[in-house]
């Protein structure tokens, strides 16, 4: 079999075999089929597309390239949560320590911020210490000792998607489903997990710009971890305004800590409490959604989320004192309210834009060599549908930086629309998907 025998087969539109599929992730795992030849297949991917037996093929292939996590000394389930990210997306804060309390294992293995995107370990390593580089052994061992654990990609796990990843960035081969799919489910999957819960965002700040590619990609995946023996669900989620009030790392550390103390805001909490739910379900902790959320309120109410949240910081070395007392995490030098131009109705709160601002902020990255600033972002933010006088502050900006400061500035100035009428944002859950076996 010779490389490009199996790209011309894909060029040409047709069905590859496990066998041409394993043989390809193999040789480019082992750097015996060079980049070139990778880019080309991707390519023929992205025009041509996957079956689903090939995609799910292709998962398992990167998946077994590298090691995998092995979970089988906890008992109890092993249930993770995936996001496609966002902005001011901070769930997997709350979420993780939340589902824990429910005596479901939550191996959460995260990712960093690029592009507008935020990023999970970018704003955990806001507090002080907190360590996202845990070994297999250390993982395993946060993860008995409090039920969750949040850390990064080690160099051992899914090294065929590190390149492949890499190399798609560079040869426009991201938006490819197939591709997508198989790059986040192969890292999932590694994690030795007994079922996965997806958020799938849509809209201007998300990945997938519209409702019916965010529907496929969340069916796409899906279908993976079935075939694979996972219990998996989904909801498709807004990201047309960003989750919550606040965008970046240490201000969303805050948010988060205000959340599990039960005083977050409702649209983040109610994607928290939907996607727990799920968890709970399929954990087999709940049997319906209604004994889900009490079981989950009952946790915030008594304190025990914010408790577990604490231990799993304090066992990844985090300073626990930071999260009570805030003034203790990354905090910039100027903070400057963005007044509103007009009164009205806010009728658009652009995610994309506020995403990009955070970026230019420095609390994101434009590539993957850059240092986040943890204490850069933006706070207050308002939502579509709330009134607002002309001159009140539309947002607050944190920034360490005058030109930075006024760059984002400019971003900010096509950020938002007003109305004369109250409008309602898109729904923030437009869709569910269960795909449980034995439901
Ligand atoms: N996130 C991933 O991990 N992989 C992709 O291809 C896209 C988003």
């Amino acid at each position: 079999m010779l490389p490009q025998w199996i790209i011309e087969k894909k060029r040409d539109g047709q069905v590859l075999t496990k066998e041409e599929i394993h043989f390809f992730v193999e040789g480019y795992t082992r750097e015996e089929i060079p980049d070139y030849q990778m880019a080309a297949l991707a390519m023929a991917i992205f025009f041509r597309g996957m079956t689903f037996d090939e995609v799910t093929v292709l998962t398992d292939s990167m998946m077994r390239s590298g090691e995998l996590v092995d979970t089988s000394s906890i008992s109890i389930s092993k249930v993770d949560k995936h996001s496609t990210g966002g902005i001011g997306d901070k769930v997997s804060l709350i979420l993780a320590p939340l589902v824990a309390c429910c005596d479901i294992a939550v191996p959460m293995i995260s990712g960093r911020g690029l592009g507008i995107t935020g990023g999970t370990l970018d704003k955990l390593e806001s507090i002080p210490g907190y360590r996202t580089d845990l070994s297999s052994d250390e993982f395993l061992y946060v993860l008995k000792k409090c039920g969750c654990s949040i850390t990064g990609q080690t160099a051992k796990l899914v090294p065929a998607d590190r390149r492949l990843y890499a190399l798609r960035d560079v040869t426009g081969t991201v938006p490819s489903i197939p591709l997508i799919s198989a790059s986040i489910m192969s890292k999932k999957l590694a994690e030795g997990i007994d079922a996965l819960v997806l958020d799938v965002k849509w809209g201007k700040g998300a990945f997938m710009k519209t409702l019916e590619e965010a529907r496929e990609l969340a069916r796409t995946m899906i279908e993976i971890g079935r075939r694979m023996n996972k219990d998996m669900s989904a909801i498709i989620t807004d990201m047309n305004q960003p989750l919550g009030r606040t965008a970046g790392n240490a201000v969303e550390i805050v948010e988060s800590v205000d959340t599990l103390q039960g005083r977050g805001p409702t649209d983040l909490i109610e994607v928290t409490m939907e996607l727990a739910s799920c968890m709970l379900i399929l954990g087999g902790k709940a049997r319906n959604r209604n004994e889900a959320l009490d079981m989950l309120q009952k946790h915030i109410d008594s304190g025990a989320a914010y408790e577990k949240f604490k231990d799993m910081v304090r066992l990844h070395g985090g300073m626990v004192e930071a999260l009570e007392d805030t003034s203790q995490l990354p905090s910039a030098t100027i903070h400057l309210e963005y007044p509103a131009p007009e009164s009205g109705y806010v009728a658009e709160v652009n995610a994309e834009q506020i995403g990009k601002a955070c970026v230019v902020l420095g609390a994101g990255r434009s590539s993957v060599e850059d240092t986040v600033d943890h204490a850069a972002g933006i706070t207050g933010i308002v939502k579509i549908g709330e009134s607002v006088e002309k001159g009140q502050p539309l947002l607050t900006i944190h920034a360490n930086d005058e030109d930075r400061l006024n760059e984002a500035g400019s971003l900010l100035d096509s950020a938002f629309a007003f109305s004369t009428q109250r409008l309602s944002p898109p729904p923030l859950i437009a869709d569910t998907i269960e795909e449980k076996r034995n439901l």
